[in-house]
């Protein structure tokens, strides 16, 4: 047996017995430790109940009109414009402010209820309704700030309708910037090409017969003109040239295809009305693949016609060497700029629970090349809760399909939920605009156990990590630029801290900083209640942990302490839940796969650790050699007079003789704990267990900031985790210490 198992088996002996099975089986014997019941919280969210009465971004306006950049805005932030431009100084610019932000609350409120409505429509009801229970001052105010409002647009909150909605609203306007110079050439093109011909047609004797002039003129004015004499004198003076029959021929083609074509909307332009424009947004990877096969002759054949019609427009079009050229243009032709020029495909897929049903249409689609942007809207991540725990929990596909998407060469790839749509706006944007395909994998936040707003299930599961955002873009020049998880608050961290501020039973005012871990998400849902049991007050003890400061890889090491998550009940009142072992141990895969991620983002990276570490061991070795070349060169500098003074030293009485050297001053006493600070990998495992005592210095070494602080169980129990063994406990300072003789005898192999 171990040393660790021989110690963790000690502590366990301090650890009630119902606790041990709790958290080995998941199941709470009766009349032991307590399940959590539903309805109990991740302490953080105590705050956030009632999210109508919070100031955040949600609602979302979706602006109409404008260009792509200012098409997404946050509620607040045009309250904000509003109130900047109308808003006098002083008490009644005040009155105003406190009016118009209860105009907000009343908007927001409304939306909550999942009503969908136009800012102005939603702003007259809304001004109505408080104006009917309140002052004239009120209306005032808000005719006023009415009359400053300048946008307009569709008022969305955070709900399971929220990700398609954005995401089409955003795509439209993109279509839009994107397609709006082919649509100008197609319309100039049919204007061109209709007045070459109507100008041949009027040079040829065709043309000038009574029967065309007469059809030119039209039947209102018909009777005031003679046509036969018209015709007549025209014939004596005309004779110009006509267009040679093949050009003709290509140019009414051309024309024919312009005007026909369904691809592009080209208003005022001749194109038949009875064309119908193709529909771009599906709600399957599988049709909108098989979409685009049909369209693909289609496409040609417009490609095809825009160059005929440029070169007859201008005149270029040379018949035996552009004839051969667009007798062989085929869609195999066709290249990634070509394919540009078209609207892309938008698919909304939204997968509400287990497997996707459509994966492998998404995969074709994706790995195609056509330039579709998928939406996959998520509504859960958790996998059903397995009894049989013969699964991990995160196997809910679409927790990892964005992940297995970067694999793919020149897919866009974006994950995020849908409560931080808004800050992800220019990645949505540019993800968007890609030349490629591009994936766009949004968790709504939407789980049916969550008992809580989707706004805030969503926003846990970033902040826990159970759902971290990344962007990856193909089209940057290299991976640092292409891979990015800034997005996540806390990039650099494990896990997300947050201030929590509570009254202890004391009734004194408590503040801690918490963790927010991927078990406080499982923690949302009521599904998994029974990986939770709640101690009662007088269960708490030291040897209790949060999730988050179970060391990393060691559940093992963790098995002596308790893992703990904090919750709240509805009267707010704070609750200490132990975890079983299933939920610590997905907690610590879903670090081990943030840290990936955050790799992946250029943060903690392996590859660069390691060459500073290399680095680092070749300029120690460097300064080594140079310090030794010092040491000779002084050695030499001083042998020269004391062989000098040699002869004399021997003459001289014995009392001149030089004192014996002291110690340096500098060594180290055997009895002090000290770090090999330049051998430690900063692997965090001393400074998770008492960030006091130990530290990190400017290299991110370890060092002994206050030995003084530690106790000598602490020094040891370092040394013992340490996977480098550089930490010495020294001789213990306090020789009342409990369990002293055991401590000792632990610390013997790393003095
Ligand atoms: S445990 Fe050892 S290697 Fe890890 S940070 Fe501390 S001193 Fe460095």
């Amino acid at each position: 047996m171990t040393r660790n198992a021989m110690k963790r088996d000690h502590n366990m002996d301090m650890i009630p017995r119902d606790h041990i099975a709790f958290r080995v089986t998941g199941h709470a014997a009766p009349g032991t430790a307590a399940a959590a019941p539903s309805g109990l919280l991740p302490a953080l969210f105590a705050h956030y109940r009632d999210l109508t009465t919070l100031r955040y971004d949600f609602p979302l306006l979706l602006v109409k009109g404008g260009p792509a950049e200012g098409a997404i805005r946050s509620l607040s932030s045009v309250i904000d414009g509003v109130l900047q431009e109308a808003a006098p100084p002083g008490a009644e610019g005040e009155r105003m402010r406190q009016h118009v932000l209860r105009m907000e609350k009343e908007i927001r409120a409304t939306t909550a209820r999942g009503v969908v409505g136009s800012l102005a429509a939603l702003w007259e009801k809304s001004a109505r309704r408080l104006a009917a229970a309140s002052d004239e001052s009120l209306a005032d105010s808000l005719a006023r700030a009415r009359a400053a409002l300048k946008v307009d647009g569709t008022l969305v909150d955070c709900n399971a309708a929220l990700p398609a909605r954005l995401f089409g609203h955003a795509w439209e306007r993109v279509q839009q910037e994107r397609t709006r110079p082919v649509r100008e050439q197609i319309r100039a093109l049919i204007v061109r090409l209709s007045d070459m011909l109507k100008a041949g047609m009027l040079a040829s004797e065709a043309g000038r017969s009574a029967d065309a002039l007469k059809a030119g003129v039209g039947s209102a004015h018909a009777g005031a003109f003679d046509f036969d004499l018209m015709s007549r004198l025209l014939a004596r003076v005309g004779g110009g040239s006509t267009l040679p029959p093949a050009h003709v021929r290509r140019i009414e083609w051309a024309l024919a295809v312009l005007q026909s074509q369904r691809f592009f909307q080209v208003a005022d332009a001749g194109a038949k009305a009875a064309n119908v424009p193709y529909d771009f947004v599906f709600t399957s990877c599988a049709a909108a693949c098989e979409a685009y096969g049909e369209r693909l002759p289609r496409m040609v054949e417009l490609l095809k016609a825009i160059a005929v019609a440029r070169l007859e427009a201008e005149g270029r079009y040379v018949d035996g060497k552009h004839d051969l050229f667009f007798d062989a243009f085929d869609a195999g032709a066709l290249d990634r700029e070509d394919l540009s020029l078209f609207p892309d495909y938008l698919v909304c897929v939204r997968w509400s629970a287990g497997d996707p049903a459509d994966e492998a249409g998404l995969w074709r689609l994706l790995s195609s090349g056509i330039p579709a942007k998928v939406l996959v809207q998520s509504d859960e991540i958790l996998a059903p809760p397995n009894e049989e725990k013969a699964l991990p929990f995160l196997t809910a596909r679409s927790a990892h399909l964005a992940a297995m998407a970067v694999g793919l060469r020149h897919t866009y790839v974006l994950q995020a939920v849908s409560a931080h749509l808004l800050q992800m706006k220019d990645a949505i944007l540019k993800g968007l605009r890609h030349p490629g395909p591009a994936l766009f994998s949004v968790y709504s936040g939407c789980a049916a156990s969550a008992g809580i707003p989707p706004y805030l299930h969503a926003a846990a599961a970033m902040e826990s990590r159970a759902f971290p955002s990344f962007r990856y873009d193909p089209g940057e020049p290299d991976w640092a630029a292409a891979f990015s998880v800034e997005g996540n608050p806390e990039p650099g961290a494990d896990w997300t801290t947050h201030r929590l501020a509570y009254e202890d039973e004391m009734r004194q005012r408590v503040t801690e900083d918490v963790k927010f871990t991927f078990a406080d998400f499982v923690a949302c849902d009521a599904r998994y209640a029974r990986h939770f049991a709640r101690l009662p007050r007088a269960e708490w003890g030291a040897h209790m942990v949060p999730v988050a400061d179970c060391p990393a890889g060691a559940l093992s090491q963790s098995a002596a302490r308790e893992p703990y998550v904090l919750l709240v009940d509805a009267r707010s009142a704070l609750h200490r839940a132990l975890v079983d072992d299933s939920v610590v141990r997905e907690s610590e895969r879903c670090r081990a796969a943030w840290r990936r991620l955050q790799e992946l983002g250029g943060i903690r990276s392996s590859h660069a650790e390691r060459l500073l570490a290399r680095a680092r061991a070749a300029w120690e070795e460097e300064k080594a050699g140079e310090l030794a070349r010092i040491d000779r060169a002084a050695a030499s500098a001083t042998a020269a007079p004391e062989a000098a003074s040699a002869v004399q030293a021997a003459a001289r009485p014995a009392s001149d003789a030089p004192a014996p050297a002291e110690p340096g001053v500098q060594e180290r006493s055997a009895d002090e704990p000290y770090i090999e600070t330049p051998r430690c990998t900063s692997c965090d495992e001393c400074t998770q267990l008492n960030s006091v005592v130990f530290a990190y210095d400017a290299n991110k070494q370890a060092y002994i900031a206050h030995p003084e602080k530690a106790t000598y169980r602490e020094l040891v129990e370092a040394a013992e985790a340490c996977q480098v063994s550089i930490i010495h406990p020294g001789k213990p300072r306090n020789p009342n210490e409990p369990g002293l003789a055991e401590l000792v005898e632990r610390a013997r192999p790393f003095l």
